[in-house]
């Protein structure tokens, strides 16, 4: 299916960005990653961290800066089935306990939050490949059936057919014009991550009174995007290879959350698996990547096995902190993959360029 490019582009890269990926891309075709990796063969695994798996039609509904196409997703595997070694999550965290060696060029493929598209896009593309993965749930929200909330914030702002917003109590006033795409792709970001730190409760209220002011034009046909419990149970029928983990319940960030929050959003998560799928969760990612020390220790009072956070990516070897696994977000681009992959990253790139 064709790749549309949503019309409201929130984050353009940065200059600087776009030289390191420029920078990337000498190492990567000169060879010299290629060598270095041969060279040094760094062990340890890449860890992968996706979110939604889109076609055109779901592209329309989730923030672009959290997904990749089916087309590039497909391209990425079939690289991995060929020139990588890809193991499970359990896999990994096994090899690291008892002290092995991660073989260069392993990888280890996750996604986050359990969109539908998890199991109607990915997985058969990993079924097909017989790849392994594993899918952190935020648990509320499948119970619930309701979609992450920065995708509820970006189809408001896409669909938007009213121009401003007045919410005085966040410091916004109806000054702002948001027919201004720079301007509403500001107010946007800045909405965002007042939701991302606020309570479940704060953020609700705050979110309904944005898409209320909002009123997005196409609000009525928004699709699920959330897996339902029976979808994971069938998720796991059609791939056994599938692990579940699970990305607490309300999918807050647990270092602006209380003590009592902390430990209830992590057991809740766990408890949530145990009932409605029987088993326990091995596995878990902090909400956003935001980890302290507090949210570490209540994973592991619930008895969870390993933790994972996002980036700076770098390689998961013997000794690595499993309650602080780090994980590159997969790019929507097959054009670094291999590189990405190859265990000279990031290596390779913090020795040139001093950075990732
Ligand atoms: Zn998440």
């Amino acid at each position: 299916m064709e790749w549309v490019v949503p019309t409201f582009d929130f984050q353009p890269p940065r200059v600087s960005q776009t030289l390191v990926r420029a920078a990337h891309n000498v190492m990567y075709f000169s060879g010299a990653g290629a060598l270095f990796a041969r060279a040094r063969a760094p062990a340890g695994a890449m860890i992968l961290m996706y979110h939604g798996i889109v076609d055109s039609d779901d592209a329309r509904w989730i923030d672009p800066r959290f997904s990749v196409s089916i087309s590039t997703f497909e391209a990425q595997m079939k690289f991995l089935r060929r020139h990588r070694h890809v193991i499970s999550m359990t896999e990994l965290v096994d090899t690291i306990d008892r002290k092995k060696t991660v073989r260069p060029g392993t990888v280890v493929i996750t996604f986050d939050d359990g969109y539908k598209n998890t199991l109607d896009t990915a997985a058969p593309i990993l079924k097909r490949c017989d790849l392994p993965a594993i899918v952190y749930l935020a648990t509320g929200y499948v119970s619930r059936e309701k979609g992450q909330f920065i995708d509820v914030l970006f189809s408001a702002f896409r669909g938007r057919t009213r121009y401003a917003l007045d919410l005085p109590d966040q410091g916004i006033d109806a000054s702002s014009n948001l027919r201004d795409s720079e301007v509403a792709r500001r107010i946007y970001l800045d909405i965002a991550h007042r939701l991302m730190v606020s309570s479940f409760e704060d953020r609700e209220r705050l979110l309904g009174e944005v898409v209320e002011q909002l009123e997005p034009l196409d609000r009525a046909r928004a699709p699920r995007l959330t897996l339902t419990w029976e979808e994971v149970h069938h998720l796991q029928r059609i791939h056994p290879r599938f692990e579940i983990g699970v990305h607490t319940r309300n999918h807050v960030d647990l270092t602006s959350s209380s003590p009592e929050a902390v430990s209830n959003e992590i057991s809740g998560s766990v408890e949530d698996l145990r009932r409605e799928l029987g088993t326990t969760p091995l596995h878990f990612s902090f909400p956003f990547g935001r980890s302290n020390d507090r949210a570490r220790t209540a994973a592991m009072e619930a008895k969870l096995r390993s933790a994972a956070v996002t980036e700076p990516a770098s390689l998961a070897s013997s000794g690595a902190d499993v309650f602080g696994l780090s994980r590159l977000s997969a790019p929507d681009t097959m054009s670094l993959f291999p590189f990405y992959t190859s265990g000279a990253y990031p290596d390779l790139s913090l020795k040139l360029l001093g950075r990732a």
